[in-house]
């Protein structure tokens, strides 16, 4: 029997605010416990919420981005459960009328076709406290820095069609919220997200299986794998008999596999209703438009923009524009060395090896873009070759200096002087006279034995084209 995966995703972003949803408490990571929840937070009598401007805009943002419905009235609601970690006994999110709706993402396929993906909903939310496990005792810890935090909780159609959809789409909403500046995506410290919905159904058949949710994945990988698992998992039980039950399950990594956490019948009723202390938000055509006339260009469209003027294949345009800073990079490395394919080559291959093996982030390269631009014009004039621009681009990245310096100090100026390629040529040909006979004799493979004995003579620094085409003329004894 074929079988027919559908998958929907529900992600909680962080938003990058400044102070929380509704208090003035700071959001940033990683204070001691407690420090960073106000009255609000800790939900105390007599206090009341007041909504945090800067999370609506981001939401607009976002929902701009996913060209979705903007609501013009969206309403705060109260989703009741008993949690120690949520000291009113109340979620602040939005039930029935969300800020966004109806919006979609495209993804790129493996065989390079794109799928438009449907987004149901972009609802805001304030996140709950911490409970902390380790270092107690019996006890459990309570920190509630994060209660109070921004999110909004971005829920996918039913419609993706295997885990690398689902890892595709999650990957392209992560660019996006980071594209946006809403959401600093960093999923280990949990500010990027993902509950999985997996079902399976024998293909061609219209109506869904019965689902379960696999919460709180935090990195691409753990999608992938959890997934992966819960399918395979879900059809052994189908053709053996059995039934899948609607419930929520765990992923754990260190296993494989995914365990349930609680069923359908244990689900809470959260009791949705309307939180009588905050206004509905009412968001008019105006604001949306000057919401609009900031938004930066959004990764796709600066995709296309890079195929058409820098003239690179989609797949180099892709990757340079996985983030904006690299964008950036390039972008500015091409203004300044006026080679955008050459430009092109070295971030992807010299430039991106080297920020990997030193665990940075484009911004803190330490060659910037103008030092980089000064190296490929040495290769574009000439000065060096590609292979000595890598030993240069190292000394660079090792804080030696800029390239001219570091091309005078090492004495690495390629030699152009024809005089002097010959006649290092001759000392090559006159020591090894067997492999002359051998190659007069048509063994024309030994051309590249004398090519590197010249280069291996001159470390790297003779012309290659030009010891080519000297090498085999002084061979045939021209
Ligand atoms: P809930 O509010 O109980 O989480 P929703 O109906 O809002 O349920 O759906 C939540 C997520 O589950 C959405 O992303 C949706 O696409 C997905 N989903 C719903 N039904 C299925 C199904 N049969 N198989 C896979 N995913 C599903
Ligand atoms: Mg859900």
């Amino acid at each position: 029997m074929e079988w027919e995966t559908v998958i929907g995703l529900e992600i909680h972003a962080q938003l990058n605010t400044a102070s929380k949803i509704f208090s003035g408490a700071a959001t940033a990571y990683g204070a001691e416990p407690n420090r960073q929840a106000c009255a609000v937070d800790l939900g105390l009598p007599g206090v009341l919420p007041v909504l945090n401007e800067a999370v609506v805009r981001k939401a607009v943002m976002l929902g701009l981005a996913l060209e979705a419905q903007i609501a013009p009235r969206s309403v705060f609601a109260r989703k009741n459960y008993f949690y120690p970690d949520l000291p009113k006994g109340y979620q602040i999110s939005q039930f029935e009328l969300p800020i966004v709706a109806r919006g979609h993402l495209e993804i790129e396929l493996d065989d390079g076709s794109r799928k438009r993906i449907g987004v149901t909903r972009a609802h805001l939310e304030e996140d709950a406290g911490k409970s902390l496990h380790e270092g107690f005792g019996t006890m459990t810890g309570i920190d509630l820095n994060r209660a109070g935090t921004p999110l909004v909780e971005i829920v996918s159609e039913p419609e993706l069609g295997s885990a690398r959809e689902a890892v595709a789409y999650m990957k392209k909403l992560h660019a996006l919220v980071r594209y946006l500046d809403i959401c600093d995506g960093n999923m280990q410290e949990g500010s990027f997200r993902c509950d999985a919905n997996v079902s399976v159904r024998p293909a061609g058949e219209s109506s869904f299986g019965i689902r379960t949710e696999i919460k709180n994945l935090n990195s691409f990988r753990f999608v992938e794998r959890a997934i992966n698992f819960e399918v395979e998992r879900q059809i052994e039980l189908i053709e053996s008999g059995g039934t899948v039950v609607q419930e929520t399950r765990l992923f754990d990594p260190d296993r494989d596999e995914t365990r349930p956490m609680r069923s359908k019948e244990e689900a809470n009723d959260y009791r949705y209703f309307p939180d009588p202390d905050l206004l509905p938000v009412a968001i008019h055509t105006e604001d949306i438009e000057a919401i609009r006339a900031e938004m930066p260009e959004l990764p796709d469209a600066k995709r296309e923009r890079f195929v058409r003027d820098y003239a690179l294949s989609p797949y180099d345009a892709g990757a340079l524009t996985a983030t904006r800073d690299l964008a950036d990079y390039y972008e500015a490395l091409v203004a300044a060395c006026g080679a955008p394919k050459l430009a092109a080559n070295w971030m992807m291959g010299d430039f991106t090896a080297a920020l990997n093996r030193s665990e940075l982030e484009v911004g803190d390269s330490p060659v910037a873009p103008a030092a980089l631009a000064q190296l490929l014009a040495r290769i574009q004039d000439a000065t060096i070759s590609g292979k000595i621009a890598k030993e240069v681009f190292d000394a660079m990245w090792a804080g030696e200096g800029d390239a001219d310096a570091i091309i005078a100090a090492r004495g690495l100026k390629q030699i152009t002087d024809t005089g002097a390629i010959d006649r290092i040529i001759d000392d090559v040909i006159a020591a090894n006279p067997v492999q002359l006979e051998q190659y007069r004799a048509g063994k024309d493979k030994l051309l590249g034995f004398f090519v590197g004995q010249v280069m291996k003579k001159t470390q790297g620094k003779a012309n290659p084209a030009q010891v080519n085409e000297r090498l085999r003329a002084r061979l045939r004894g021209d």
